[in-house]
């Protein structure tokens, strides 16, 4: 992987203190290294893990041809087309069973969802559709049913050699199922990430203690937490750490020593980045930036070290909206990149603005919303209430953002925007 000042080298035109969102995305993504390590666990317990190989099917799912329904079984080509076709029964077959006699013109077998297709059986007709059925004959009548019908084909959900899942998914319910319908009681997954993080400032009070005037209670913890367990990393919680050089720096260096990434809020913004910065010249290839979007503009990332130990670091703003929009577009696709796991971005909805928003050229912004869908099936989103950067309400009363794009200009109330959903967010 190359490194923060080779990357930013190539870049024409890089302002750290102007950096739109997507080249600030592009450089962490191009910095940041998926993590190798690899341990097989119980498939119960890989469901929200990230898979570390590609799963090749063993067997065919299902392993015959197999009834979709329960009815008879027959040979497609047997049936009449022009009036009823009277077939004799010649015997049954239940799931697990098999019937391995001959079916020969003019017979039927009985069937139940699951059985396999006796020889030269290729149809089946459900039970709803005959006629006058009795143990030893049954009447179709014409056109119920067309060759091929109601039948399940051998290798159909999965293929025997073929791939069943890819590496870099994230398991979810159905992989589970689908694994174990595989036969595997294992599966191979990245080790969880381990993420460390700490709030900065001397203003700050962790609960239980009194809030002494002027101060407030940290509260990026909780959400970091939140969103860190949400993505499946096990957490390092450090605490609050005092606005102090030699605290702080023993806070990065114990963090990079214990975790594969180091979180912090605050200590980034201007009147404070320049110790930060000066701390960080010793610790590693760390860059500040002023990024094009609001909230959150101020930010550090980078790669820090110490005895021989290192840690990519996202430095984020104070501000706790700014604290989850940072960590939802930029640290959240990096920590999945080095989980190993798929970070493709995730799809932005449209809805209609219920109102107009005024909005400059030449920065993102996210703003809170609430999405409905009207009773003309429109979706709709309003912005929640006020928008500072230090208003939490807004993203709890909230269940999407509505991203206002880099080159974006002001919004007219019935303008359609782009919405990013909370709801798979984590
Ligand atoms: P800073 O980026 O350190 O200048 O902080 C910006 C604003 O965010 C200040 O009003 C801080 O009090 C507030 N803030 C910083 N960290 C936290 C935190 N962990 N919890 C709540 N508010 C915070
Ligand atoms: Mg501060």
């Amino acid at each position: 992987m190359p490194s923060l000042s080779e990357v930013i080298s190539c870049l024409s035109g890089y302002d750290p203190n102007a950096v739109p969102v997507a080249q600030a995305q592009q450089i962490i993504r191009d910095v940041v290294a998926p993590v190798q390590a690899v341990e097989k666990v119980a498939i119960r317990s890989a469901l929200d893990r990230v898979l570390a190989q590609d799963i090749v099917s063993p067997i065919n799912v299902p392993q015959n041809d197999n009834s979709a329904m329960d009815g008879y079984a027959v040979c497609g080509g047997d049936l009449d087309t022009n009036g009823p076709t009277v077939l004799k029964v010649v015997g049954t077959v239940h799931a697990g069973g098999r019937f391995d006699g001959a079916v020969n013109q003019g017979e039927c077998i009985r069937i139940m969802t699951g059985a396999p297709m006796p020889a030269r059986c290729d149809t089946v007709v459900p039970q709803e559709f005959t006629e006058a059925a009795n143990a030893t004959a049954v009447t179709i009548p014409a056109g119920v049913v067309k060759t091929g019908d109601n039948r399940r084909l051998q290798g159909e959900d999965l293929m025997a050699g073929k791939p069943a899942l890819f590496k870099g998914k994230c398991l979810r319910p159905a992989d589970l199922g689908l694994l174990a319908s595989l036969g595997f009681a294992e599966v191979p997954v990245q080790r969880r990430l381990r993420v460390a993080f700490f709030s900065t400032g001397d203003e700050l009070r962790s609960i239980g203690e009194p809030l002494d005037a002027g101060c407030v209670y940290d509260s990026n913890r909780y959400t970091l937490y939140g969103m860190l367990t949400r993505l499946g990393c096990d957490i390092v919680d450090m605490g609050v750490i005092r606005d102090d050089p030699s605290s702080l720096e023993q806070a990065f260096r114990t963090a990079c020593e214990n975790a594969d990434a180091v979180i912090t809020s605050g200590g980034v913004s201007v009147g404070e980045a320049d110790y930060t910065k000066q701390m960080m010249a010793t610790l590693g290839d760390v860059t500040f930036w002023k990024i094009g979007m609001r909230p959150g503009r101020p930010m550090a990332f980078g790669k820090i070290s110490s005895n021989g130990r290192s840690a990519y670091l996202f430095g984020l703003p104070g501000n706790p909206v700014a604290v989850m929009v940072t960590f939802y577009f930029f640290a959240r696709q990096a920590l999945l990149r080095m989980m190993g796991a798929d970070d493709t971005p995730l799809p932005l909805m449209r809805a209609v603005s219920e109102s107009a928003i005024r909005k400059k050229p030449g920065r993102t912004e996210y703003q809170r919303g609430i999405l409905t869908v009207g009773e003309d099936g429109l979706q709709r989103v309003r912005i929640t209430g006020a928008q500072g950067s230090g208003i939490l309400r807004s993203m709890s009363e909230a269940n999407c953002m509505v991203v206002l794009h880099h080159e974006q200009g002001s919004v007219n109330a019935g303008d359609p925007v782009d919405v990013l959903l909370f709801e798979g967010l984590v």
